[in-house]
């Protein structure tokens, strides 16, 4: 008798000390929809979140979509059968989702937007994501300065890039570099040659560096024969590496034509070494591990009823609801700080990586 609740007690023992092992990562699934892997971005987006919701005790089922909108539909689908808790979605376009969002609702399964506002449903929980309109205010903030525009200096010429539009932080960084650049506009200190501003006319589908390639191709054939442009306002890194390569085609980047300011975003690896090189400008830098705890922090707490930490309740309407939020702050990157924020500051790329 006593032998065996002595083994029983051992087993239970066992089976307490055990415990915490058995449930490593034996929550969730979380699914996690990332667009694609053509930009580091995503990638680091992806593997971040997988790293922290791992060291959570989660499971995370990741997949890329490729930037195909029935691809990203499929997938999300399938993280519905497969059981998920929680869906961390960065959509390629933000209106297509409202139909599997619908199932994912019917069978309770929370929606995070994750840096990418989802439009048109009313299936989505949170937003977790950067100050978007911000991003566009610090690009063209440092044309401002390094035009000196403040101090009227002017006339300059400018070209103006859009992101897809079908992605509304897209607008959310026009708009926000507009807000600057637009009375330098109407007071006639920046022109833009071509006439060509607006999203509908600036926007390149799927942030497709080719495209923003060919578009400036066209732009400086068809406006700049002889004269210089001095500016172009591009919202991210591999839209401004296309724009520079068709800019470097036509003679710029040397001491007697210099480049012009060019910007971009996401301060992906050829972006800080063109910034080295005195070529792209600057760049804006979103800490992607930082979203990634953001994101974690949300599906704790919904996971465990409490409320999610948010710090915006206005800015995002999704078209049906305003979607509570939480903004990460940008940060602006050029050649005289690029170490102090992505080497030794943030830790986010050591040296040798994009030296
Ligand atoms: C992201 C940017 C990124 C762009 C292209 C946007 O939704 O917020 O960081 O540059 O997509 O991938």
């Amino acid at each position: 008798m006593k032998k065996t609740t002595l083994i029983l007690a051992g087993l239970l023992l066992g089976g307490v000390a055990l415990a915490p092992y058995a449930s490593a990562q034996s929550k969730g699934p979380i699914g996690i929809s990332m667009p694609t892997k053509s930009s580091m971005r995503w990638i680091a987006d992806g593997d971040n979140m997988v790293k922290v919701f791992k060291e959570r005790g989660y499971k995370a089922d990741l997949q890329f979509a490729d930037d195909d909108i029935p691809n990203q539909l499929a997938q999300v689908e399938n993280m519905i059968t497969k059981g998920a808790k929680v869906l961390v979605i960065a959509a390629i376009d933000g209106t297509t989702l409202s139909d599997v969002l619908q199932k994912a609702a019917d069978k309770g399964i929370k929606v995070i937007s994750y840096d990418r506002l989802i439009r048109g449903s009313k299936n989505v929980d949170y937003y977790a994501t950067f100050d978007n309109f911000q991003v566009g205010v610090l690009q063209a903030a440092y044309i401002e300065k390094a035009l000196d525009l403040k101090a009227g200096k002017g006339p300059f010429n400018i070209e103006l890039f859009g992101g897809s539009a079908d992605d509304n932080n897209a607008h959310f960084f026009y708009n926000g570099a507009m807000s600057v650049l637009k009375p330098y506009m109407d007071k006639g200190k920046l022109v833009v040659r071509s006439k060509q501003l607006g999203m509908e006319k600036v926007a390149t589908l799927r942030w497709d560096g080719a495209v923003a390639q060919s578009r400036m191709d066209n732009l400086l054939s068809a406006y700049y024969g002889k004269d210089r442009l001095d500016a172009v306002l591009s919202p991210y890194d591999g839209l401004s590496i296309g724009i520079l390569s068709s800019l470097k085609g036509v003679g710029y980047g040397t001491p007697k034509m210099p480049m012009p300011i060019v910007t971009g975003q996401d301060a992906e690896i050829p972006s800080v070494k063109s910034i080295l090189n005195n070529e792209q400008r600057s760049t804006v830098f979103k800490d992607t591990r930082e979203l990634a705890k953001v994101t974690a922090n949300m599906v704790d707490a919904m996971l465990s009823g409490k409320a999610p930490v948010i710090n915006d309740t206005k800015t995002y309407n999704n078209g049906v609801k305003v979607i509570p939020s939480y903004l990460l702050k940008p940060v602006i990157v050029d050649k005289t700080n690029w170490k102090e924020v992505l080497v030794s500051g943030s830790g986010y790329y050591t040296e040798a990586q994009v030296k």
